[in-house]
């Protein structure tokens, strides 16, 4: 693959992000069970929904995760985000207000 098939795949790849920005806001495991807080990530432009600091998130952001075909699987983007959408049985996180009395 040349450079600039990699490109196109990058951006076909990015292109898929509908930017609503949910994946970053902070999330907590709680016993294996990932939520969703309201907390945005402090690079995140509220106005935009787009990161301030993308091409050095890395280094500003140390574990700001890409998106793979494979870290998708985990877990963390939630059940309506376009990446995810044609993963069968995909293990959504849950949203802060969202509880297990909901089930009662
Ligand atoms: S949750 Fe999915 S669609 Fe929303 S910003 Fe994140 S990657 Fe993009």
């Amino acid at each position: 693959m040349n450079n600039q098939d990699t490109k196109k795949n990058k951006k076909d790849w990015d292109i898929i992000c509908s930017r609503c920005a949910r994946c970053c806001y902070e999330k907590i495991d709680l016993e294996g069970e990932i939520y969703y807080t309201d907390i945005p990530c402090e690079f995140l432009d509220l106005e935009t929904n787009l990161c301030r600091v993308y091409a050095e998130r890395d280094s500003k952001r140390p574990g700001c995760v890409h998106l793979s075909r494979e870290n998708i699987k985990k877990g963390f983007l939630p059940a309506d985000c376009p990446y995810v959408a044609d993963i069968e049985g995909y293990p959504a996180p849950r949203m802060e207000d969202e509880s297990d009395t909901d089930d009662l």
